[in-house]
């Protein structure tokens, strides 16, 4: 009987069983897109293989493909494999992974049978765009005459854009029509911010030395048969010079090449630098992207007819034919991990579809992982370096580390803006410069505490403290679940009026800037302000010079290119040592020094403070003194006494219920399988360090062991258990986060 396995988007672990009909049996094959039935439910899978082979059900209870969507494998062989290879790797169901290398619009039920121009035409981005026709119209009242005038100078204009200037533009517009003097055009609305404006072609610089070297090395795995490199280059040393070159080899060699980084909404001057050097056709993955435009992009990339993908984590997937070459930029950045779902990390599947596509991947970053640099030890990536900054002029900043308990606050008392961070925002000032400080805290004060009894208000639904926003209206909120409330008169314990802010969070820092420098002008970045675009709005008026001083989350530690910025300080580099977590040194480390990275870009000399309450922390040490080489021994050999990776792989059971013990009890059963097996050091089951979220309990089973079969073995063991319903278990494989 010929039966083709089928993923199908369901989360269970297996494919399906499908009859192939004879009249079908020429369709269907490896990577096919089916209709099929399942349960009661039509859904679109896709074809892992197809054979004679005896049903794995009764006759009866088998049922047929109904449809083939398209007459091409929806990916190329390649990518099928390894999406197979990922979901063995992550004991993640073989249909969600699936679907994480699809569109939404080529999974959905809209799109049945492949119409998908149809489904596009359903979501309704087709925009009308009015122009004139050149004709003068003798009847039109002066009002339209106006209107007709701006088409005339401004060029074809959407009648949204029209509605905006003239009241009834519409209706104008239409009059104009009738007389001949304007017309309608349907235009597929181009929302994408990447392609707002026209990019002028660049004159490539002269490589620097280091740089020519990478890019040879580069170059010649792409001509070989692939390879791994790390490419360890210092803040503003040029990496994405080297990309763009390897990416160009690539492309004249007729290959693909795919260019991931951690949040392409704060890195929009990549996208430009590409299109000044390769053109405009570059599939720009984004969360900015309608559906419609996403399945374009995805099919333009299918076909062959875009050959190079940006984006964050999920241009991982993009389906091009003959990939040649991926470069993962900011590798160490824990935003490539997808934490729900399928808890895929896209550095680490980088390296796996590079290796089996025999292309080649570049690894780069200022701040190379631990995982990297171990591997590049091992021999396993080739180690490239570019140590010194790209322009001449060009210098590493300066870096002061400021302890905190020596050194009192600044004028108005605000602790995290020491005296000696405070004379050098006023000398930036002076010297019409820019500073850039890090808080990774947003909201205006981190916690409620009572004065009178102790009790830190903390949110309905999980356990952690709610945060004071003040921007918007004064209330509290969770930085996890989003719960808000007005703020609190009194201790909802004690009933004592006696409420205290603690801490500092970016508004306050924000708030308490504007009011010491009243002539500066000041701006602040994190999520609360700037939510994917509107982050480069800010940046580019960074950018432009017309903002003093930027207050931000991580979000201002990304690798942007200030020029002007020539003082950065870290008001509180304490805050994420404190984790716990077993890489809370490590994310220190790369933190300051990516941060570090924004000073002295340009031809000023640059200056970084950091402030601690930890002065001889070896991150903090390390990264103040540029010392890599130091931390990461440091840091190795804690990881080798410890048993945590690289010197063990890891794997973390999340298992999560409404009810405490029902969690509990899951937890415990998953710690007694994976005892089971051989080689496996279980650890837990442990209240998981948040240990309450979004009104469910958590709880952690941590899972050790020297290689991957006996994990994978516990894991499996884990995933085909049959667990009390209401608990949720999710596993992670190589877990990012630890909370
Ligand atoms: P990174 O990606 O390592 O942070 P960039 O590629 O952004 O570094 O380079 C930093 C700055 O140096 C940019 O302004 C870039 O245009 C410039 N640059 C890069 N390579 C060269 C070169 N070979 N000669 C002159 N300037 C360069
Ligand atoms: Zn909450």
């Amino acid at each position: 009987m010929l039966l083709a396995r089928v993923a199908v988007p369901v989360p269970l672990g297996q494919a399906f069983s499908y009859a192939v009909p004879a009249e079908l049996a020429s369709k269907v094959g490896r990577g096919a897109r089916v209709l099929c039935e399942f349960g009661r439910r039509r859904v679109l899978g896709v074809v892992i293989d197809v054979g004679e082979r005896e049903p794995d059900v009764s006759p009866d209870k088998l049922k047929p493909i109904v449809a083939v969507t398209d007459a091409e494998p929806v990916f190329p062989e390649e990518l099928m494999a390894f999406l197979l290879e990922l979901s063995r790797y992550y004991v993640a169901p073989i249909g969600e992974v699936m679907q994480l290398a699809l569109p939404a619009l080529a999974r959905s039920a809209a799109s049945q049978l492949g119409d998908v121009s149809k489904a596009a035409k359903l979501v309704g981005h087709a925009v009308q765009v009015a122009r004139a026709t050149g004709v003068e119209p003798e009847k039109a009242s002066p009002r339209a005459r106006e209107l007709l005038k701006l088409l005339t100078e401004a060029g074809p204009t959407p009648l949204s854009a029209l509605e905006e200037k003239f009241s009834s533009a519409r209706s104008m517009v239409k009059k104009l029509v009738a007389l001949g003097a304007a017309a309608i055009d349907e235009q597929e609305r181009n929302l994408d911010p990447f392609f707002a404006s026209d990019v002028p072609r660049d004159v490539p610089p002269q490589l620097t030395e280091p740089q020519a070297a990478a890019v040879a090395a580069i170059v010649a795995r792409i001509e070989g048969g692939g390879g791994a490199l790390l490419l360890d280059g210092v803040t503003a040393s040029g990496k994405t010079e080297v990309y763009l070159r390897a990416v160009e080899r690539c492309l004249s060699l007729g290959r693909a090449a795919i260019v991931l980084v951690p949040e392409i909404a704060l890195t929009p001057q990549l996208v430009t630098r590409f299109r000044a050097r390769i053109g405009d056709e570059i599939a720009v993955l984004h969360s900015g992207l309608g559906e419609p435009q996403r399945h374009s992009m995805w099919k333009a990339l299918r076909s062959g007819r875009v050959r190079i993908a940006v984006g964050a984590r999920s241009a991982l997937f993009a389906p091009v034919p003959n990939l040649g070459l991926l470069c993962v930029d900011e590798e160490h950045d824990g935003s490539f991990k997808q934490e729900e779902g399928v808890r895929y990390n896209a550095r680490d599947m980088a390296l796996l579809r590079a290796h089996r596509a025999a292309a080649t991947c570049v690894l780069g970053s200022a701040t190379p992982s631990l995982g990297s640099l171990w591997l590049s030890r091992q021999g396993k990536l080739e180690h490239l370096r570019l140590p010194a900054r790209a322009r001449a002029a060009s210098m590493l900043p300066e870096v002061e580390v400021v302890d905190l308990r020596r050194t009192g606050p600044g004028p108005g008392g605000e602790r995290l803006i020491s005296v000696r961070l405070y004379r050098e925002l006023e000398s930036v000032l002076e010297r019409k410069q820019q500073a850039i400080l890090f808080l990774n805290r947003r909201g205006f004060s981190p916690s409620l505490i009572c004065d009178d009894c102790g009790q830190i208000v903390e949110c309905p639904n999980c356990s952690v403290a709610l945060t004071l926003h003040r921007a918007r209206g004064e209330r509290l909120v969770c930085h996890y679940c989003d719960h808000a409330a007005p703020r609190p008169s009194t201790c909802a314990v004690c009933n004592q009026p006696a409420l205290l802010e603690e801490g500092a969070g970016t508004e306050r820092i924000e708030t308490y800037l504007g009011a010491r420098f009243p002539e500066a002008r000041v701006a602040r970045l994190d999520r609360d302000v700037a939510a994917g675009a509107k982050s480069s709005a800010i940046l580019e008026r960074m950018r432009s010079g017309q903002i003093d001083i930027l207050v931000g989350t991580q979000m201002v530690t990304k690798g942007h290119d200030l020029p002007n910025v020539t003082l950065v300080g870290v008001l509180n580099a304490d805050s994420a040592l404190s984790l716990p977590d077993f890489r809370a040194a490590e994310r220190t480390f790369q933190l300051l020094v990516q941060v570090s990275g924004r000073a002295g870009r340009g031809d000023a000399p640059g200056r970084v403070l950091i402030q601690t309450r930890k002065p001889g922390h070896p991150a903090v040490v390390c990264a103040a003194r540029h010392e890599v080489e130091r931390f990461v021994e440091l840091e190795l050999e804690m990881r080798k006494e410890l048993e945590y990776p690289p010197f063990s792989r890891l794997a973390l059971v999340r298992c999560d219920a409404v009810e405490e013990a029902r969690a509990k009890d899951v937890a415990l059963r998953a710690a007694e399988l994976s005892r089971r097996v051989e080689g496996v050091r279980v650890l837990g089951p442990a209240p998981a360090p948040i240990p309450r979220l979004r009104n469910r309990y958590r709880f952690h089973v941590m899972l050790r062991a020297n290689d991957r079969p006996p994990l994978r073995q516990a894991l499996l063991a884990i995933a085909r258990h049959p667990f009390d319903r209401k608990t949720r278990v999710a596993l992670d494989v190589d877990p990012v986060n630890m909370l």
